[in-house]
């Protein structure tokens, strides 16, 4: 009897988000939800004995035998995604790559390939390993359009590393997002937007054990209908959870109602600038930073813990910037700030801007992870802006602030954990060096 193939199913690791204490290795981030699906469209029929791996909280098996490897690349992660196709293929294997650097950078991806995947994945993965089962694996396989999530199997979490992630337990319900913010790659590869049927996610909710898990969407509450229609169905379960939306969801009481009844205990949102003209420079002028206090008391008077996420480096900021930020967040009442760095992803509308102004310091893609600077600012220096972003992620996390940021809302647990993460996170940042590479040169492909 001839021994199953083996398929390693891969996430090359580098998150920025990582606790690293002796042999904990933890991830402050939910459980990403790539691995765990891929693993389960794999067709049973086939046999294939899968093993996962995410590189930012595991060993990656260097040494490992694998007749397959498919690795997932977002762009922080494809250089050194590329090095362990390299690697494995090298050994031996079969490497297809996949994920949204491969659908914004074709070409550079391809030659690190025996197979590329662009678009979404469900359909042409188990088409790609029945292919390469029977010998005749195709250069690329591709699917046009919105994702097809109607029917998709339960994701196989029991291949996630236990304890790897403070929030092991993911959902996803919807796919892409309807807006068109200049710096995010959901608008730059043309994937539409899908929802998942309401009955599904039940299913999937109810399969989950313990009692709280977390949204994996990018905009859960971007169509409203549907967002209303899944808050009901939920609500039976009496599970808690938490999701990225945008600040429109405070436009609509039976909304934040419903999101509230339903177990709803902690929404992360952009809120990206205190600065009107910065927010329209970027294409996300539905943020309005005169209603921002009402989105976030709208939420806190549902015990609702708002995380906040603020970007850094945007045309209208000042080396004033940084203060005002973190005064505008704490008069807000943010319960988990967070910072960004203004980042143009490969081929997003930012991108081809700050390219044409000659803008883009380099195009090292393993600092293009949202916390390190690889642009020139209009109205301070790069080093300038370093270091007023490592100073917000310090001040904002001083103890004194911090602890005083916790003990005003009801949901302790979640801010404290959020708080100390975060301090713990800005403490290991250093204004330094290494955080400008060499330039690299530009590769095959990009546009
Ligand atoms: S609202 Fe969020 S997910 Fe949608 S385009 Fe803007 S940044 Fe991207």
């Amino acid at each position: 009897m001839t021994s199953p193939r083996r398929l390693l199913i891969l996430l090359p690791g580098g998150q920025p988000h990582v606790l690293d204490c002796g042999p904990l290795r933890m991830s402050f981030r939910e459980a990403p939800l790539t691995g765990t699906l891929l693993a389960a469209l794999v067709p049973p029929d086939l046999s294939l004995d899968v093993t996962l791996v995410d590189g930012s909280v595991s060993p990656i098996p260097m040494d490992g035998k694998f007749d397959l490897v498919a690795i997932s690349l977002i762009t922080g992660m494809a250089l050194k995604g590329y090095e362990l196709a390299d690697h494995f293929r090298a050994r031996g294997a079969t490497v297809v790559l996949g994920g949204i650097h491969v659908s914004l950078l074709t070409e550079e991806a391809r030659p690190h390939a025996d197979s590329i995947v662009v678009g979404y994945a469900e359909q042409t993965w188990p088409r790609l390993l029945r292919d390469w089962c029977a010998g005749r694996l195709l250069p690329e396989y591709r699917h046009e359009g919105p994702a097809v999530i109607a029917g998709l199997p339960l994701p196989r979490r029991d291949l996630q590393k236990p304890f790897g992630y403070v929030m092991p337990r993911t959902i996803n319900a919807t796919r892409g997002c309807r807006q068109a913010c200049d710096f995010c790659v959901a608008p730059a590869v043309p994937l539409g937007w899908s929802t998942r049927p309401v009955g599904d996610v039940v299913a999937d909710v109810r399969s989950l054990r313990g009692g709280t898990f977390a949204f994996h969407d990018l905009n859960l509450t971007d169509d409203v209908d549907y967002a209303k229609e899944l808050f009901a169905a939920l609500r039976p379960l009496k599970k808690k959870w938490g999701g990225l939306v945008s600040t429109k969801v405070a436009k609509d009481p039976e909304l934040l109602d419903l999101m509230a009844d339903s177990g709803c205990s902690y929404l992360l949102i952009g809120f990206e600038s205190v600065s009107p003209a910065a927010l329209r420079g970027m294409h996300k002028g539905f943020n309005a930073p005169g209603h921002y206090h009402e989105v976030v008391s709208s939420l806190h008077s549902r015990h609702i813990v708002v995380q906040g996420c603020f970007i850094f480096g945007l045309d209208d900021d000042t080396p004033e910037v940084f203060r005002h930020t973190v005064a505008a967040i704490d008069e807000l009442r943010i319960d988990i700030p967070r910072f960004a760095l203004y980042t143009p992803f490969p081929n997003t509308r930012a991108y081809r801007r700050l390219k044409a102004e000659n803008r883009i310091l380099h195009e090292n893609w393993r600092y293009y992870d949202t916390q390190h600077v690889v642009i020139r600012p209009r109205l301070m220096s790069p080093e300038e802006l370093d270091r007023g972003f490592i100073w917000a992620w310090r001040e904002s996390f001083k103890l004194g602030i911090a602890s005083k940021r916790v003990r005003f809302h009801r949901n302790t647990r979640i801010s404290a954990v959020g708080n100390l993460a975060y301090r713990l996170y800005g403490h290991r940042l250093k204004s330094d060096a290494d955080r400008f590479p060499p330039a690299m040169p530009a590769s095959p492909g990009r546009t």
